[in-house]
């Protein structure tokens, strides 16, 4: 069988896993990733065997660095059939009409508006809506992480309101310039992005958010109190929680207490870059009283999206028609075993 061709267009945080997880998987491979200046990562990408592709006027500097280079940015768009643009929020815009002439696929990531391609995804929740798209865009990690506990939920017990905290990173581990050093930050716009961000996949869901910034880059947390339709227990939340796609129940009474112990796991369980791909669940912090559900979960930002990615490659490149199969196919590849 041969396989989809994967562009990266910014190898960065999710750009290098996004590259590393396509090259697991059977039925797609990288053909090149994209560097702007040559630095440690694009040394690092050129040591893992990808092809560097880059900016027209880059080519003499790292032409200097003495890194090979394969072409331009636009050379691989001959390369590649689908590119998965990572670059920061609001330039992957800059680069769609570039992909439109060219006539290739293209992904973009939470950073991006929901408008610029009309079709959002989440594995779980829209699969089939991106199939054979030109163009998707795979919300981002805080939306991925609601949508995965959230979807299920509503699809066995309606849920009728949900408001939900998001205490969140303040920068990326490896993100030296941001963040409050020691302080919270409200973001004081209300409601926050987040709720009609979870809209852009499920848009009949009465959400609303609420976050704050902290002084931590190892994980976002999320309270999250939904309203039911009708009255649950605790246990019947558990089950679908369990039966659930890339959620994790943990015990707090296991040690598992904060984030820190949860990366902790990412590396005992051997995971590339200690990752954690799967929405984290507190299983001792899950509670239904009546029609009121409350709990709390855990956001790896810098992984949850990648095996969306993975699995919007296969429904817009046809190559996988059912969702439950990708997402099997992905996990299996990433290790991503209950
Ligand atoms: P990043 O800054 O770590 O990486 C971006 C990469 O793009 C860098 O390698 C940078 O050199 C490159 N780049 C910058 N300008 C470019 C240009 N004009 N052309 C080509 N490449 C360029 O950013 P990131 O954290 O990986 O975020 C990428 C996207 O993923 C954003 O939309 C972001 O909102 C989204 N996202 C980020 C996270 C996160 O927590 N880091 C989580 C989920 C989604």
């Amino acid at each position: 069988m041969s396989k989809v061709k994967v562009g990266i267009n910014g190898y960065g945080t999710i750009g290098k896993r996004v590259a590393a997880a396509v090259s697991k998987q059977e039925d797609m491979e990288i053909s090149g990733v994209t560097k702007t200046r040559p630095t440690f990562e694009a040394q690092t990408a050129l040591d893992m065997g990808f092809d560097l592709y880059v900016p027209e006027g880059s080519l003499k500097a790292f032409g200097s660095a003495g890194m090979p280079v394969k072409g331009t940015i636009k050379d691989l768009y001959k390369a590649a059939e689908i590119i998965v643009d990572c670059t920061p929020g609001d330039v992957g815009e800059t680069y769609k009409a570039e992909y439109e002439a060219a006539g290739i696929k293209a992904i973009f990531q939470g950073g991006e508006d929901h408008s610029l391609t009309g079709i959002s995804f989440n594995s779980t929740a829209n699969y089939s809506e991106s199939w054979g798209a030109q163009f998707s865009r795979v919300v981002s990690c805080n939306t991925t992480g609601l949508l995965r506990t959230l979807f299920p939920i509503d699809r066995k017990i309606k849920v009728t309101n949900v408001y939900a905290t998001l205490v969140r990173r303040a920068a990326d581990p490896g993100d030296s310039k941001s963040g409050p050093i020691n302080g919270l930050e409200p973001i004081v716009k209300l409601p926050t992005h987040h709720g009609p961000d979870v809209k852009s996949v499920m848009p009949w869901l009465n959400i609303n958010t609420m976050a704050i910034k902290a002084s931590t880059t190892l994980m976002h947390l999320h309270t999250v109190t939904a309203e039911l339709q009708k009255e649950s227990s605790t246990e019947e939340i558990l089950e679908i929680m369990r039966a659930s796609p890339r959620v994790k129940l943990i015990k707090s009474g296991s040690g598992l207490k904060g984030t820190a112990e949860i990366m902790e796991l990412g590396k005992d369980l051997g995971r590339d870059r200690s990752d954690m791909y799967e929405v984290v669940v507190w299983e001792d912090g899950v509670k239904a009283v009546g029609r009121m559900l409350y709990y709390y979960q855990a956001v790896h930002q810098e992984s949850d999206v990648v095996p969306e990615n993975v699995d919007c490659i296969r429904s817009m490149c046809k190559l996988e028609e059912d969702a439950c199969a990708s997402v099997s196919k992905t996990n299996k590849a990433l290790g991503i075993v209950r």
